[in-house]
């Protein structure tokens, strides 16, 4: 009742003050045509409301029938969006926080690729920098040759991820395995940049290293012994 609440000229009022003197009592004398038809909606309501003169006012989230809160609010601000159902494998391992960061990004699409920038009109080509087609996030993290050769060596002579979904259904069942992913899609990500910003080809045996180095800084020295040798 937006209009309504712009009328009020004791916008702390008790239910029980309302209740007793009425909702006009509360507002200015001149209502906008807006105001008085949310006047009258919420004048219907009221009579349905049974009091308990003896209970304390108390203030309740609409949606989570608990006291406001920051998180109500955050929470309530949100809710028309749909729920990412690996958000939690994506926070909750033990990957470096900007490999979290990151992944998240991957995740939503917000990667600063060369098909995204090119639909901002930020960069004149949608192309891979090392192949001849568009480099969409499925594209540089899993299907460019170049990722296909890392994700080769961490597949220990199973097959390879067919796409980004695939990876994250097929292959991130714990938190383990999701950090080990995650660590392998960000040294991708860098050894990318490397090339778009340094120009510097690294082999791909860098981006493996770099990929158990991100491991091994991480608190899980326990899975070292899941990988492949180098
Ligand atoms: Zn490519």
């Amino acid at each position: 009742m937006p209009a309504l609440f712009s009328h009020s000229v004791r916008p702390h009022a008790s239910v029980l003050f309302i209740t007793l003197h009425g909702l006009a009592s509360t507002l200015t004398p001149r209502l906008t045509t807006v105001a008085s038809s949310e006047l009258a909606d919420i004048s219907l309501e009221l009579q349905l409301v049974n009091l308990r003169p003896n209970t304390p006012d108390s203030r309740l989230c609409r949606y989570t029938n608990k006291k406001p809160s920051n998180k109500g609010f955050y929470v309530n601000s949100f809710r028309h969006l749909q729920t990412d159902e690996q958000a939690r494998a994506v926070w909750s391992n033990a990957a470096p926080l900007e490999c979290k960061i990151f992944n998240w990004l991957a995740r939503r699409h917000r990667l600063p690729t060369n098909d995204r920038q090119h639909r901002h009109n930020m960069t004149p080509s949608p192309v891979c920098p090392s192949c001849s087609l568009d480099e969409d996030v499925d594209h540089l993290l899993v299907n460019c040759f170049r990722a296909r050769e890392v994700w080769r060596f961490f597949s220990n002579g199973g097959a390879s991820p067919s796409s980004f979904l695939d990876l994250w259904s097929s292959r991130c069942r714990s938190p383990a395995d999701t950090t080990i992913c995650m660590a392998i899609l960000w040294n991708i990500w860098k050894r990318r940049n490397a090339l778009v910003f340094n120009a510097k080809d690294e082999p791909c045996l860098l981006s493996q290293k770099n990929a158990l180095r991100t491991f091994v800084y991480g608190p899980i020295n326990v899975i070292i012994p899941l990988l492949p040798p180098l």
